[in-house]
């Protein structure tokens, strides 16, 4: 990111990023622009600079922010209805600590309703279509935010990951995504998904831009207790010499041309003198069915707040208080986000509680358990993000079960609170992007990229 050295204007560069999303208009990758607020704060920085004035490690970086972050500018709606009116009072603290380093909000991108999902299909607004092919799907729930940044149209955007939302889409656009150890970011005015899951990260091109967004936003935040002490940039260097791969996950479920992928950068790291550890994760396995009844009981208590009278939509079909509930819920909710309102009750409800949710947590226990042993064995693991590249639009999107099947490699490290970041691994032969994905321990995340620039070399 270079900027500031007065090459190129802040205004120019805005400008030309509003030239490209419009370009790519039929792609639907914004759910709104913000030129007239851009334009102004890029006229700002450019004045500020031939002032002389320090403007920031970020002055006049034009970035797309996922429409679940809160913003005074313009609507945080995430992509659905509920929230179609709602203008928010506050920036999220990324929107902040983005915003003081000069950064510059040209859009909110489409994500889907809630980020409850793989492919933005369940967006209120529709899907957005895959950076190089218009037929399948960006990926989700983030697919905006990595389609803008697969085709340049900014330098860099916003995401969250809660299991696998910046990942997979990052790999399915060939674009880098991380999701920091859990608490590494703020999550401050972002809507919640799952809180004991969910991750602020980003999608970039480079891993050193990665690193600069990371420097800039890692720390603690009083206003969002769980957020550790900043850990990134105080992070001693590590060397890495074993990498492990799960053997578990060798099969035939997993698309051969992402096998091969992986493949190649094992041989290419054996080369380089690393050890290739061959790991055994059995109860990774039940990461997904672990994920599908904490994720959704905790978005069942998440989402109780949208009730049509503090904010967001109100129906206006309703007669009494109980309709206004009922119906603003009923219209305001697409309906993967109210099958999830489903579940979750049903698995936190008394008679099913210790046979779900509780049996859940203990399961979610020992997965923690294998990624502690696990990296008592390997410096970092070596994956597949998805089973899949980027899959057809409306292939999976009457059929949730194979929907949530797409997320079994991605929401392992979300229940482990461990970083993972994806990585471009190639492309099939029809020119789809392949990722991969490197997991480390808790707070690896600084040497997770810098292990990133090494496999950067056999690109
Ligand atoms: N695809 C996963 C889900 O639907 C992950 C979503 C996310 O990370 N926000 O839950």
């Amino acid at each position: 990111m270079k900027i500031a050295s007065k090459e190129v204007s802040a205004v120019s560069l805005v400008k030309e990023a509003f030239e490209k999303a419009k370009k790519y208009e039929d792609k639907h990758i914004f759910v709104s622009l913000n030129e007239e607020n851009a334009i102004a704060r890029a006229k700002e920085i450019d004045e500020r600079i031939a002032r002389g004035e320090n403007v920031g490690r970020l002055a006049g970086v034009p970035y797309a922010l996922k429409d679940n972050f809160l913003s005074k500018e313009g609507n945080t709606t995430a992509s659905s209805l509920m929230l179609e009116p709602f203008h928010s009072p506050i920036d999220s603290t990324t929107v902040k600590k983005l915003e003081a380093e000069g950064a510059i909000m040209i859009g909110r991108t489409n994500m889907d309703s809630f980020a409850h999902g793989s492919s933005t299909e369940n967006s209120y607004f529709g899907p957005t279509k895959n950076s190089i092919d218009d037929e399948r799907v960006s990926g989700g729930s983030s697919g905006g935010s990595a389609v803008a940044v697969a085709l340049d149209i900014v330098e860099f955007a916003t995401g969250t990951d809660t299991g696998g939302s910046i990942r997979q889409p990052a790999s399915f656009n060939g674009v880098y995504g991380l999701k920091p150890t859990y608490g590494t970011i703020s999550r401050y005015g972002v809507v919640a998904m799952a809180s004991s899951t969910d991750c602020v990260g980003f999608f970039t091109k480079t891993p050193d831009d990665m690193d600069l967004l990371m420097s800039i936003c890692a720390g603690q935040d009083k206003t969002d207790m769980t957020t550790l002490p900043d850990y990134y940039n105080e992070t001693p260097e590590t060397e890495v010499k074993r990498i492990g791969i799960i053997k578990d996950f060798d099969n035939d479920a997993v698309d051969k041309n992402i096998r091969d992928a992986l493949a190649k950068k094992v041989e290419f790291l054996e080369n380089k003198g690393y050890e290739i550890v061959e790991l055994e994760m059995p109860t990774l396995k039940y990461a997904l069915a672990v994920y599908y009844i904490i994720v959704p009981a905790e978005i069942s208590s998440n989402l109780s707040r949208h009730d049509g009278i503090r904010y967001g939509y109100r129906s206006k079909n309703a007669k009494d208080l109980g309709e206004i509930f009922s119906k603003s819920r009923n219209e305001g909710f697409m309906s993967e986000n109210k099958r999830r309102i489903m579940v979750g009750n049903f698995v936190l409800s008394s008679g099913f509680y210790d046979a779900y949710y509780l049996k859940a947590q203990k399961a979610r226990t020992k997965i923690i358990e294998e990624y502690n042993k696990a990296f008592e064995k390997v410096d970092f693991i070596l994956m597949p993000v998805s089973p899949s590249p980027a899959f057809k639009l409306g292939e999976k999107v009457n059929d949730p079960v194979s929907m949530y099947l797409e997320d079994v490699m991605s929401v392992p490290t979300n229940l482990a609170g461990v970083p993972s970041l994806a990585v471009p691994a190639g492309k099939t032969k029809s020119g789809l992007p392949l990722g991969l994905q490197v997991v480390g321990p808790r707070r690896s995340d600084k040497n997770i990229l810098k292990f990133a620039k090494v496999l950067e070399e056999d690109e």
